[in-house]
């Protein structure tokens, strides 16, 4: 073990006992000593961590695999590595160093997937916030060999929710098969992850259709460059309106990014020949519908895109903290988790939630 920061014995942390439970909000949660650190462990202290929809999911228990309980959620954090375990070797970060926790904690490195660039698929893979604590406390356990380090100058708290929103929506355009020009729809438009997508796309030089609810995130898709907007509750015809957009051709894309099995009702229509489906949004339940007939008549590629791996994320901070991608957030406290469940619930979030670490009440 080594270390020079002082770490307290306990810490506030943000944890949920039974799935649906209510979320209690402890200040003694006790914080991992850092002789306790396995080789290949280290200890973040966080500044910021985003709060995102999977959380919720995980809180609410509609996923198929249940969450570890209790439950410390968060997969979006920005910290300082402030201890490293004993005995670890050759570690890429050095205590001081600034870094993100993603979704992904750890993976083997070493199986097939790993091998073949899909560390995320990894059957060992560790996930922050679902089945190891995650980022809704002070002081987070994670692994040198995973955590990311975050480009200098790049604020903590934009940073956090490219973590886990911008890598998922960022690994989905760069594998959609887009080429600049091309149209791409985003159900989904005004969320974490969505209003990251429409810039991502934008940087690729894409034109954006965006599909989301409500005045405000209407305002905010338009002023990050979608040229189209679709309110979802309004429309009387989703697909009319992509169709009427794109020369009664359809998008070469859609990146789905909403949380309700809805948003991924129409896509195949209103695709053109050759389109690319590709699916991010996580409803717990859902099923794909699509015409068998129409997806091969058309051509259609339907593709499941799961967050990203350590390439993706340094590629996906990279471009924002060159001011390319900028997430819109408002920072919270640790406090206020159980009202931004109810604001995602509610749908009223535009863009993301950043919690901000040093504020306790
Ligand atoms: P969010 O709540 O911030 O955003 C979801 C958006 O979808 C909201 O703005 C909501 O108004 C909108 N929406 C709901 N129904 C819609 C519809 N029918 N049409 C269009 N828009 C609709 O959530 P988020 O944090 O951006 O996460 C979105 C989803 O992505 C969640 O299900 C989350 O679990 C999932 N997710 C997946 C990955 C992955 O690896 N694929 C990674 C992170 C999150
Ligand atoms: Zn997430």
């Amino acid at each position: 073990m080594t270390t020079e920061f002082v770490i307290p014995q306990t810490q506030i942390a943000a944890i949920v006992d039974k799935i649906g439970g209510e979320l209690q909000i402890k200040n003694d949660h006790p914080v991992r000593r850092p002789e306790e650190l396995a080789p290949g462990e280290c200890l973040v202290k966080l500044d910021f961590s985003g709060a995102c929809h999977s959380d919720l999911h995980a809180v609410l228990g509609d996923w198929p695999v249940p969450p570890r309980l209790p439950l410390i959620g968060g997969h979006e954090g920005v910290g300082i590595v402030v201890a490293i375990g004993q005995n670890t070797a050759h570690s890429p970060v050095k205590l001081g160093d600034r870094v993100g926790i993603k979704w992904i904690a750890s993976a083997c490195l070493n199986c097939e997937q790993c091998r073949k660039g899909r560390e995320q698929n990894c059957p060992h893979a560790l996930f922050s916030g679902y089945n190891i604590d995650g980022t809704f406390q002070e002081y987070v356990v994670s692994y040198v060999n995973y955590v990311t380090p975050i480009p200098e100058g790049f604020p903590s708290d934009a940073a956090s929710s490219v973590l886990c929103a911008g890598l998922t929506v960022y690994r989905a355009i760069k594998n959609s098969q887009t080429v600049p020009g091309d149209w791409i729809v985003i159900p989904g438009a005004g969320g974490g992850l969505g209003h990251l997508g429409v810039q991502y796309a934008r940087v690729r030089g894409l034109r954006v259709i965006a599909i989301d609810t409500g005045a405000h995130k209407r305002d905010l898709c338009l002023q990050l460059g979608a040229e189209k907007w679709i309110d979802f509750k309004e429309s009387k015809d989703i697909v009319k309106e992509v169709l009427d957009a794109t020369n009664g051709l359809g998008a070469h894309a859609a990146v789905v990014t909403a949380s309700s099995s809805k948003g991924y009702e129409q896509a195949i229509e209103y695709l053109r020949p050759g389109g690319f489906l590709m699916c991010n949004g996580l409803p717990g339940s859902a099923t794909l519908s699509a015409s068998v007939f129409f997806t091969v008549f058309k051509s259609i590629t339907i593709c499941g895109s799961y967050v990203g791996t350590r390439q993706d994320a340094i590629e996906a901070l990279d471009i924002a903290a060159r001011g390319l991608v900028k997430v819109h957030f408002m920072n919270k406290s640790l406090g206020d988790l159980k009202d931004v469940y109810d604001g995602m619930m509610n749908g009223t979030i535009a863009g993301r939630i950043v919690l901000d670490m040093a504020n306790k009440c």
